[in-house]
């Protein structure tokens, strides 16, 4: 086994890890990065931005929430049921991040809000690509931070996933990963930090920790090799797990062309498998409640469905609701996607020349979804939803053939949670000790959302990741320089 020496390990090069490399080095700590993947990046290559307060950008706009108030918020927002001193800690890092990675090379657009209502913390990177920012806008941000930490020396083996951290006593003392090859490298180090952004890969994790069954009820997204390596990793060497949940949202399994997918995202007529409403569709904008909302539906399942008269609206006026990731502002022509799309086999669309036939098809409740429409159409008629009060201007009513639906399931940006740390980022044993010299930064310690992620501050997953991976660097070199 080839073996090397460094003061710092920092496993995994997403936001998290690059963040806390940098740091370290800027800190004055020689650093090494190992990553499982081809490239740096991580999850954030496919993301558009992140949360920030009191940036320059926001301050040039007069555009809050100040610290203050986005821990308000924040802890509003969660009840108090998660870790306020690690909330408070992130977002007081938060205040300075955004003008670091500007000082770095990183250029944002404006911040924006996820939704009207929603706060403006998501700085958006200015995408590398002409047009509007969307998603993988922030590919240009991760490009600039890898650079970054080679002109700090910080050396990054690609394709060398970490497989161990090394402890003696309470004390780590470094990794062994594997090279291209599949050869053993040990890492001797002081200080490790973990940053490997989570178990959205690994369908058995997500079923035995967060009950979702991935493929049936629920469709989230996958991306290559987040298999929970550095949570096992860190339970293995005594850390003590976190509450773990998934980033929920919600969508159509298998579509994403823009113009289907913004359609069946409006706020129209919403039902379970009895054919019931069960939510205001006017807060369907907010994806994590519209996840949740279908999350407690028979079989985690529900259903968009619209007529001929909403079709024709959505083509000539435009969308209720439109995306800052997609900014499709209207359909060309949505039956003949839906019927494009059928055709190629999706299974989650419908077209039918009755509700009844459009029941049978996606497997609602025939008389039910009558009930419903008949109920609703009254809603419509009156101007008001006796039922959830959806606001009045977004009522109307459900009666030209033909008929469309989409089979909607709560979906997911990824996982959330696994590693227990406190507010330094220190990572924690069973017994609230600290592990000395192991930090885990990122979608690994990320459990500050209690039961939903907070889309009100956007960009927050992204901003946990760069600003604890900011703070564990920071600490890991401290931590180092203690042995001098
Ligand atoms: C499509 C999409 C869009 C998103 N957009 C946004 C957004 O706009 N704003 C926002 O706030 N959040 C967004 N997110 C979420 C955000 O990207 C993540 O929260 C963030 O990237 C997490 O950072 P991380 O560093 O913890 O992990 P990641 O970015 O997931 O990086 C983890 C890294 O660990 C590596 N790794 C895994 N195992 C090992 C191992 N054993 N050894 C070495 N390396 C390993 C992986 O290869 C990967 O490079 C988005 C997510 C998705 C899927």
């Amino acid at each position: 086994m080839s073996k090397i020496e460094t003061d710092v390990v920092v496993i995994a090069t997403g936001p998290a890890g690059l963040a806390a490399a940098i740091s370290a080095a800027q800190s004055g700590a020689r650093v090494l990065a190992f990553e499982k993947g081809s490239t740096t990046g991580g999850t954030a290559n496919m993301g558009m931005g992140l949360f920030g307060v009191e940036s320059r950008l926001q301050k040039l706009k007069q555009m809050g929430p100040s610290r203050d108030e986005a821990f308000k918020i924040f802890m509003d927002y969660t009840h108090w049921r998660v870790d306020a001193q690690l909330v408070r800690a992130y977002i007081d890092k938060a205040a300075t991040t955004i003008d670091w990675l500007e000082d770095l090379g990183v250029e944002f657009l404006e911040p924006a809000a996820y939704f009207p209502g929603g706060a403006f913390t998501w700085h958006i990177v200015k995408p590398v690509y002409e047009g509007p920012p969307g998603p993988m806008a922030a590919t240009a941000m991760m490009k600039v931070l890898t650079e970054k930490a080679k002109e700090l020396d910080v050396k990054i083996f690609l394709q060398t996933p970490v497989v161990k951290i090394l402890k003696e006593g309470n004390k780590i003392t470094g990794i062994v990963a594997e090279d291209k090859g599949g050869e053993p490298i040990q890492a001797d180090a002081k200080a490790v930090v973990i940053a490997t952004g989570g178990f959205g890969d690994d369908p058995k994790m997500i079923k035995k920790y967060t009950g979702y069954e991935w493929g049936k009820d629920i469709a989230s997204m996958r991306i290559p090799g987040l298999t929970g390596d550095g949570i096992k990793m860190a339970w293995g060497v005594g850390a003590a797990p976190s509450e773990m949940n998934m980033e929920l949202t919600y969508g159509m399994p298998g579509e994403s062309e823009p113009a289907l997918n913004r359609s069946f995202r409006q706020p129209h007529l919403m039902v379970n498998l009895l054919g019931e409403r069960f939510m205001d569709e006017g807060i369907m904008h907010n994806t994590t409640f519209t996840g949740n909302a279908i999350g407690v539906q028979k079989e985690k399942t529900a259903f968009l469905i619209f007529d001929e008269t909403i079709k024709k609206m959505m083509e000539t006026k435009g969308f209720d609701s439109v995306s800052v990731v997609f900014p499709l502002m209207k359909p060309d022509d949505i039956e003949g996607s839906v019927k494009n799309a059928i055709e190629a086999g999706n299974k989650n669309l419908f077209m039918a020349d009755s509700l009844d036939e459009l029941a049978s098809q996606a497997g609602i409740d025939p008389e039910g979804l009558k009930k419903t429409v008949d109920e609703y159409n009254g809603f419509c008629a009156k101007g008001h939803d006796d039922k959830f009060n959806k606001n009045h201007t977004l009522l109307r009513p459900i009666r030209e053939p033909k008929y469309y639906g989409a089979r909607l399931l709560p979906s997911g940006y990824g996982s959330l949670g696994g590693i227990k740390i406190n507010y330094r980022t220190e990572v924690l044993d069973k017994k609230w000790n600290k592990i000395l010299g192991l930090y885990a930064a990122g979608t690994d310690a990320c459990s500050i959302y209690g039961d939903s992620y907070v889309f009100v501050l956007p960009g927050n997953t992204m901003g946990f990741a760069m600003n604890t991976g900011r703070i564990a660097g920071e600490r890991a070199a401290s931590y180092v320089k203690s042995f001098d």
